[in-house]
């Protein structure tokens, strides 16, 4: 799990997304599921009591406090949804 604090941490992840070109399921707003090498990966977007933007993944990367590319690929679409939700 990582606390998002700007687009700049995730430039490495968008990278490989953009390379790897996961498939990404929408399964509720905040929660998606992203292909990976073993399978589907969770992602988690949401804020947190203090007000910080935290996402988690399943993998293992995301459990060492990596910025994964699951992450990054996920939150492209969340933070497309949230932008519409507010736009609504
Ligand atoms: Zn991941």
């Amino acid at each position: 799990m990582f606390i998002l604090k700007g687009i700049d941490q995730l430039q490495n992840a968008i990278a490989k997304a953009k390379k790897v070109r996961p498939r990404v399921e929408f399964d509720r707003f905040g929660r998606y599921r992203v292909s990976g090498s073993k399978g589907y990966y969770t992602v988690i977007c949401r804020k947190d009591e203090r007000g910080y933007k935290t996402v988690a993944c399943s993998c293992k990367g995301a459990e060492r406090g990596l910025v994964c590319y699951h992450s990054a690929a996920a939150l492209s679409l969340h933070i497309g949804l949230a932008r519409q939700q507010q736009t609504a």
